[in-house]
């Protein structure tokens, strides 16, 4: 493809600024990223509040996010927060470790053990069985083949026939099921439903275990977590600052048209002219959002076979809140 190619970026989240960066490094330059809000990095928000930043969206991240790493790497930043830690309490308080092999936990819990037997099979499964399960991007699982980069360091470029991967496009707990480990439902519920990412008898496998593919899920486990001292904006606001062309703030998309070849973008009152266009925005957003934001089928031409494939989507809305205690309130607190 000809490197000189005007590029547009709908959304300066993670995923934009991060398409921003690669495409950089490939040589294609003539990109625009285009971001409605007067920040960027989308859902990973870390404002400042007398003088320190607090999360309002991601917190974490684990050694298993390479493209994350790129970014750092990029940027010459690393991850610098503190380690987060986790620990479990009984009714009274004390601390317990439920996962220890005690008669007390192997009586409470008579399925602990089952389930790390099921969790070793599980690992061996994805790798056998479902070879070629966490290339990235899922191409060709429908058709029984993986086609993509591997999740490791050096994202090779792999591509093979597996027609077990059509196995993906069951419901997960189906697929923990029907593989003999329905047990490790209870370790990828953590990272997963409780995070907002959806329930095991809907989700498809292929989407569970496109983000928490085997390394990532146990390093959750081990809470092997990467955080970051400024937060995890700050990740983003330093790629903006250290790619060739930053993000154009306050810069909501109003229509876009595809004919003739190009791509027609009208943002506040312009009209821009593009070869391709990349969006990393919401595609479907059902109703009406009281910020205004819109899903790309209702500012897109959208084509009456993008438009039934969107509408399949279910966007949920996803509220933050934060609360100010006083000290007063809280004595047992040292502050
Ligand atoms: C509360 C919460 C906690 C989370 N915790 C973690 C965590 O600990 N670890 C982790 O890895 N992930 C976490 N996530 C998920 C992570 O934040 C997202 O996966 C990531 O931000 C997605 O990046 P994105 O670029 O795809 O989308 P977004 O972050 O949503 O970015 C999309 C961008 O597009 C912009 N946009 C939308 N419409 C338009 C338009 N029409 N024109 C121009 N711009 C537009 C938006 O303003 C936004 O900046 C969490 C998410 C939430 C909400």
């Amino acid at each position: 493809m000809d490197k000189n190619i005007r590029i547009a970026i709908i959304g300066g989240g993670p995923a934009g600024l991060s398409a921003g960066m690669y495409l950089e490094q490939k040589g294609y330059e003539n990109y625009v990223i285009f971001e409605r809000n007067d920040r960027v990095g989308g859902k990973c928000w870390s404002p400042y509040y007398n003088g320190r930043r607090y999360e309002m969206g991601a917190i974490m991240g684990v050694p298993s996010y390479y493209a994350v790493e790129d970014v750092e790497k990029f940027c010459g930043i690393t991850h610098d927060g503190p380690k987060l830690n986790r620990n479990y309490k009984d009714s009274q308080g004390n601390v317990i470790e439920p996962f220890a092999r005690t008669l007390g936990n192997i009586i409470r819990n008579p399925w602990m053990l089952k389930m790390k037997g099921q969790l070793k099979k599980f690992g061996e499964l994805l790798e056998t069985k479902y070879k070629g399960y966490d290339v990235n991007g899922h191409r060709g699982v429908a058709e029984g083949r993986y086609d993509g980069y591997a999740v490791t360091p050096g994202r090779e470029k792999i591509e093979g026939e597996n027609p077990n991967l059509k196995d993906l496009a069951l419901p997960f707990k189906q697929f923990c099921e029907m593989n003999g480990v329905p047990l490790v439902q209870k370790i990828w519920i953590g990272p997963f439903t409780s995070f907002g990412y959806g329930y095991f008898d809907e989700i498809p496998a292929a989407y569970v275990l496109k983000y928490l593919d085997f390394q990532t899920c146990m390093n959750f486990v081990k809470v092997n977590l990467w955080t970051w001292e400024q937060g995890t904006q700050y990740i983003w606001e330093q790629l903006n600052d250290h790619i060739k062309h930053p993000a154009r703030l306050n810069s909501a998309i109003e229509k876009v048209e595809r004919h003739d070849g190009k791509v027609f973008v009208t943002v506040n009152g312009e009209v821009e002219e593009f070869d391709k266009i990349i969006v990393t925005a919401p595609l479907h957003i059902p109703g009406k959002r009281a910020d205004g934001q819109k899903g790309m089928d209702e500012y897109f031409d959208v084509r009456d076979d993008e438009k039934e494939l969107f509408s399949k989507i279910d966007y949920e809305r996803y509220d933050v809140q934060a609360f100010l205690t006083k000290p007063e309130d809280h004595p047992e607190i040292s502050y």
